[in-house]
């Protein structure tokens, strides 16, 4: 875990951010239980201090598009694998198993969002369609946009095939290739993440890395090694509106 992050409870909270910028951003782990179960999300959400009538998730479909949230009580968006917001107290779901959660903050404008990262939606390009969503709706600079990545499938055990591999070998370090044919081409998708912001402006120092792997680390839920249908589910929401969020 690094510094940026610390375990409370049964969520990994980045610490870092919530000090600083007053917000509330964390991912629950396997003992709070498989967030896609709406009794159990919601308990969650109250656990967490957040208004359990404001946050905005749609359905996650890999795709490469955000969508601004402004209006409270918004349950459902739509197709959608990320959302931008600067509504205070209103908290951005994303579910992951394997998959990056991205956070992004620009602490100037007071926008926030968050992104889920597969591999086939950062072929897409999701994280650079987010930068551009806080820059259209939010008057952001990239190079005042923090990023933070959540648990996700490290280049420890992401194994891939050609087929995936040859979508990221043009970056350099996203494709490790094992001189021993008996292991497996590896991706690490952070890196390719990565280079997405920075060619978009983020600046390198603001970028924070992930607390851990999910196939790896047993305290998260990973469709890799389990083959499960359940989920850890990340929220995001900057302080103040009707709820009251911890910071
Ligand atoms: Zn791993």
């Amino acid at each position: 875990m690094t510094g940026a992050w610390r375990c409370e409870g049964h969520c990994v909270h980045l610490g870092q951010w919530e000090n600083a910028f007053g917000v509330f951003a964390a991912v629950t782990t396997r003992p709070s239980g498989n967030m896609k179960d709406p009794g159990i999300f919601d308990r969650q959400v109250r656990a967490a201090g957040l208004d359990p009538h404001r946050w905005a998730g749609g359905q996650q479909v890999h795709g490469r598009r955000v969508v601004p949230v402004a209006r409270p009580r918004i349950k459902e968006k739509g197709r959608t694998d990320g959302m931008v917001t600067q509504s205070p107290g209103l908290a951005l779901r994303i579910f992951t198993a394997d998959c990056i959660p991205v956070f992004l903050i620009d602490p100037v404008h007071r926008a926030i969002g968050l992104v889920h990262a597969g591999w086939r939606g950062v072929q897409k390009g999701i994280v650079t369609t987010a930068i551009q969503s806080l820059s259209r709706h939010y008057h952001s600079r990239a190079g005042e946009v923090c990023v933070a990545f959540g648990p996700h499938m490290g280049a420890c055990c992401y194994e891939v095939g050609v087929d995936v591999a040859s979508v990221f070998q043009g970056i350099p370090g996203a494709v490790s290739r094992s001189p021993r044919p008996e292991e497996k081409t590896k991706l690490n998708l952070s890196v390719a993440l990565r280079s997405q912001l920075e060619k978009m402006g983020v600046r390198r120092d603001k970028i924070i890395p992930a607390p851990g792997c999910t196939v790896c680390d047993q305290k998260y839920f990973s469709y890799r090694r389990d083959r499960t249908d359940e989920r850890q589910v990340a929220l995001f929401a900057m302080a103040g509106g009707r709820g009251t969020v911890h910071s």
